[in-house]
């Protein structure tokens, strides 16, 4: 799958990462899926997030089930950008796609994996 992602939709991710240091930020991606291609247009932050140090939840009850939502995103505060045996459980439960940041949360401290916890490329676009 050739996964897409508009810069913006990801920097809003990093900001609001930065903004929850030292704790963990959680929020999922709105975009469109078609022919083999995943495009990421925009970060929806979850209602009703918990946040903390180790560990950070969404009720995916809170979340309108039309909300087109298409991929996950979280932080590691401390720690590489690879998925934790948690992660590697919720990936298998949700999103084809699941982006992790990890500390100074720059452009380039992301990474991509998909429900297996595989790295996926992914492109950046303005
Ligand atoms: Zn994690």
């Amino acid at each position: 799958m050739n996964v897409i992602v508009e810069k913006k939709a990801l920097l809003s991710a990093l900001h609001g990462a930065k903004e929850l240091y030292p704790d963990e930020f959680t929020a999922l991606f709105k975009g469109e899926s078609k022919k083999g291609e995943l495009r990421i247009t925009d970060l929806l932050i979850t209602p009703f997030a918990e946040y903390g140090r180790s560990r950070s939840s969404y009720s995916p009850w809170f979340v309108p089930s039309a909300s087109g939502t298409v991929a996950s995103f979280h932080s590691h505060p401390s720690g590489p950008a690879l998925p934790s045996k948690q992660d590697l459980v919720f990936f298998a439960t949700g999103y084809a796609v699941n982006f992790i940041a990890t500390a100074p949360y720059d452009l380039r401290d992301v990474a991509a994996f998909d429900n297996k916890g595989k790295r996926v490329a992914f492109t950046l676009i303005d």
